[in-house]
């Protein structure tokens, strides 16, 4: 696999972010499956990518390309590279912030074998005039590109080798018409659930050969908001308790202490959930609250607040997403232990000042 990949990392720490970090990069390495076989869940992408990869194997063709989205940390880069591999062929990796000018894609579009995979993560972020580079390349497998400028300037193109591009995205609704009609397969990754996810986490530890029951292994998965880039953290800091703190074992009690330690309640929430959910209750009565009003009342990106928080918490029926903004659920108030009040008619809402906190 090479990586031309040279983003930098904005970590601050969260144990619950689905994003990549730094601490991540023993576990994401070792632990990422390399065939579809070890490849837990996602069964209908799954059956989906291997009838697509048996008949270009019997063709001796080349697939078509392929948009992956769902939220971060779900195994969208980890399935790009089981395709290349059970193609047999090139891993090729960047992403769209990496890519800045034409130059920078022609040479990775000219340095591809025939039927290469080209990962481009965040491809959303892809800039217009990089995007009239990919339209042709995709669509014929032809590098136009003009260099220089004014009268010097000269048109040039060349045929390039057939190769596969696998776009990932955590929004699909971002992606330009014109990219997003060039694809041939869309796929989408769900949240997982927890039975999948201690799968998951049983798997990750016999790898790094740490013990675990399978209460443990649930536990950990439960608390992961449906993304193995979480449980795969979550059992590296359970597992350094155990060290430390037990018998080297992981237990359902190891799993429960060493989660509580670090404020990972037992549905996966942290922090910055709770007061995300606490304030739309406190300050905005349940909601409806838009998105650019919560965002600034808790100090986070809306961006953030969409991608990352958002989809667990939809997912355990805590939050809703409505035309006018979100709102909490009667599940939010009784995990945090508030009585529930239905949320206001409409054009009664709190305002910050009003709301007396
Ligand atoms: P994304 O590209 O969607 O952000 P990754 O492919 O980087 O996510 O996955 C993050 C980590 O989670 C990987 O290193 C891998 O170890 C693990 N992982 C993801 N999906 C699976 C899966 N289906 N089975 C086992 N491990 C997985």
């Amino acid at each position: 696999m090479e990586y031309f990949d040279d983003t930098e990392f904005d970590y601050e720490g969260r144990m619950v972010d689905t994003e990549y970090t730094p601490e991540d990069t023993e576990t994401e390495l070792s632990l990422r499956p390399h065939s579809l076989d070890e490849y837990i869940g996602q069964e209908k992408n799954k059956e989906i990518l291997k009838i697509y990869i048996e008949a270009v194997k019997l063709r001796g063709d080349c697939l078509d390309h392929v948009l992956l989205y769902g939220p971060p940390g779900l195994g969208k880069t980890t399935l790009s590279g089981i395709v290349a591999n059970e193609l047999g062929v090139n891993f090729r990796v960047t992403s769209g912030p990496a890519i800045e000018k034409q130059g920078d894609l022609a040479a990775l579009l000219t340095n591809l074998s025939e039927g290469d995979v080209l990962f481009i993560d965040e491809i959303h972020r892809l800039s217009r005039n990089i995007e009239e580079i990919l339209y042709p390349a995709m669509e014929d497998f032809k590098l136009d590109i003009i260099i220089g400028k004014g009268p010097a300037a000269r048109s040039i193109h060349l045929p390039l080798p057939r190769f596969t591009l696998i776009g990932a995205t955590t929004r699909a609704g971002q992606l330009t018409q014109p990219l997003r009609d060039r694809f041939g397969v869309l796929l989408k990754l769900e949240l997982y659930t927890p039975s999948e996810l201690a799968e998951i986490v049983t798997r990750s530890a016999g790898i790094l050969g740490v013990p675990i029951t399978e209460e443990g292994a649930l536990e950990i998965a439960s608390r992961s908001r449906g993304t193995p880039r979480i449980a795969n953290r979550f059992l590296k800091r359970v597992r350094d308790y155990a060290q430390v703190m037990g018998d080297g074992e992981i237990t359902l009690a190891v799993a429960q202490k060493a989660l509580k330690m670090l404020d990972v309640d037992e549905l996966g929430l942290d922090n910055t959930d709770r007061r995300m959910l606490e304030t739309i209750i406190k300050f905005y009565d349940g909601g409806p609250v838009g998105l650019e009003t919560l965002a600034a009342t808790i100090g986070e990106e809306a961006i953030t607040i969409e991608d990352v928080y958002e989809p667990y918490l939809m997912q355990i029926g805590f939050l809703s997403r409505t035309p006018r903004g979100r709102c909490a659920t009667r599940l939010a108030y009784e995990h945090l232990g508030i009585p529930f009040r239905a949320a206001p008619a409409a054009g009664s809402q709190l305002s910050l000042d009003d709301a007396g906190n």
